[in-house]
């Protein structure tokens, strides 16, 4: 994930104010803003009791209301013989819960934000259950409704999901935490004209005379933080790896794997200028990282009013469309660090995941990292070294808000973790490792 642009002129901002009012004291002052607003405690990490064999969720909307309507399958295996089977739910309002077809009674845990769904006799470990939720919900975040309003009359109308760190939860009933895994596929009705670009490959596309139905099947398994769906009247610009005129893409066999970003269709003129060195960007980062992209395919979709910079769900990144700018503007502000960040994610976080929310650093500090890397390799050593030197000045400025270690479980919400503590990986903490670790 990447914040806006805004985030880090705002943390600078306030950094600069501190340091101009400070006053030399003998005694240390204390830090102006506590980390985690000053009310934190230990999150051990959450294991599940059980492993997925599959997430299959189809959704469709009331776009006027806010309202997603969903009806989702979740085959799970238990690991030890269980009466009970938790899946974390915030909001959700359940109208039915079955398993292997049979209703089944349930109970919450608010504290835990939980569902547990109770099973009718001890389920046997390692065999399989198909559990059923049909439910409805009007969620505050996870999915984001955008309509036309008084102030915006000419916006055209979008519908997003956005997960991490755990907002899924808001939206379909799952373990959302990054350390169980799951093949998922997302089947979203929409209203006719509209496109759906999610994770996986395309299984099928039907509609009706006033809707359509999107099937994206993504079976290799992923956290469920980075399953995720952009809907509306999108723009699309197509390419397949294969274009990539920058390293060595043949030698890693996907040549012909789509590469294709999706925009408002107002700005379809900005698409190629943002997102056209994507192609070669994959193939440098396959050649460096020597490792196949992961995924079935590569689509990026930007999102109006997107809550950060970009997310990188896997094969099906979302970003802001504040990312679109003109030629005029492209040697200002090239879409260069946010592709190639969200792009490096797809290796590092996606393909391979944190066990918990405390180590967050390790994969912003390995997307940032390659990202400096692209910098270097399109635009030369200075403009990486001077990459480095924000990323390193971010991290100092923070110091001067406040101290946590850089692997802390004592936190408050865990996107407290999401700072600038991975700015600190750098060129000499992966020679001290080997290239190899
Ligand atoms: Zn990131």
């Amino acid at each position: 994930m990447k914040l806006a642009r805004v985030c880090a002129c705002t943390v600078a901002l306030a950094a600069s104010l501190s340091a101009a009012m400070a006053k030399p004291v003998a005694t240390p002052t204390p830090l102006p803003r506590p980390f985690g607003r000053g009310h934190v405690w230990f999150h051990a990490t959450a294991y599940a009791p059980y492993t997925f064999d599959d997430t299959i969720v189809r959704v469709h909307f009331d776009l006027a209301r806010g309202i997603v309507y969903g009806d989702e399958t979740a085959v799970v295996r238990p690991k030890r013989a269980l009466r009970t089977l938790p899946f974390n739910t915030l909001g959700i309002h359940y109208q039915r819960v079955t398993v292997d077809g049979n209703p089944v009674r349930y109970a919450f845990d608010a504290a835990r934000q939980l569902i547990n769904v109770r099973l009718p006799a001890l389920a046997a470990a390692r065999k399989p259950l198909g559990v059923e939720f049909i439910y409805w919900v009007r969620p505050q975040r996870g999915v984001y409704f955008i309509r036309p309003d008084r102030g915006y009359p000419n916006i055209a109308p979008e519908i997003w999901s956005q997960g991490e760190m755990i907002d899924n939860r808001r939206w379909f009933p799952t373990w959302d935490e990054p350390n169980q895994k799951t093949p998922s596929e997302l089947v979203v009705t929409v209203p006719r004209g509209w496109t759906v670009v999610a994770n996986g490959y395309l299984k099928s596309h039907t509609h009706t005379a006033s809707t359509e139905t999107w099937d994206w099947n993504a079976p290799h398994p992923k956290s469920t933080y980075l399953i995720a769906f952009a809907a509306g009247p999108l723009s699309k610009h197509h390419t397949t790896l294969g274009q990539a005129t920058d390293g060595n893409v043949a030698a890693f066999g996907n040549g012909s794997m789509d590469v294709d970003s999706y925009v408002q269709p107002r700005n379809a003129n900005l698409n190629a200028l943002c997102f056209g060195r994507t192609n070669a960007i994959v193939a440098y980062f396959q050649q460096i990282i020597g490792v196949k992209f992961p995924w079935e395919k590569y689509d990026q979709t930007t999102a109006e009013r997107f809550t950060y910079g970009g997310m990188e769900n896997a094969s099906a990144t979302i970003q802001t469309q504040l990312a679109l700018h003109p030629t005029i503007e492209d040697s200002e502000r090239p879409c260069d660090g946010l592709v190639a960040h969200e792009l490096a994610h797809q290796w590092w976080g996606d393909d391979v995941t944190m066990a918990d929310w405390s180590n967050t650093w390790i994969n912003e500090g390995f997307a940032t990292y390659f990202q400096e890397l692209w910098s270097e390799h399109h635009f030369g050593e200075a403009e990486f070294e001077y990459e480095r030197y924000q990323a390193q000045q971010a991290y100092f400025k923070e110091t001067q808000q406040y101290y946590r270690p850089i692997v802390d479980y004592v936190y408050n919400d865990p996107l407290d973790l999401f700072d600038y503590r991975g700015g600190l990986l750098d060129r000499d903490w992966v020679a001290r490792r080997g290239e190899d670790t």
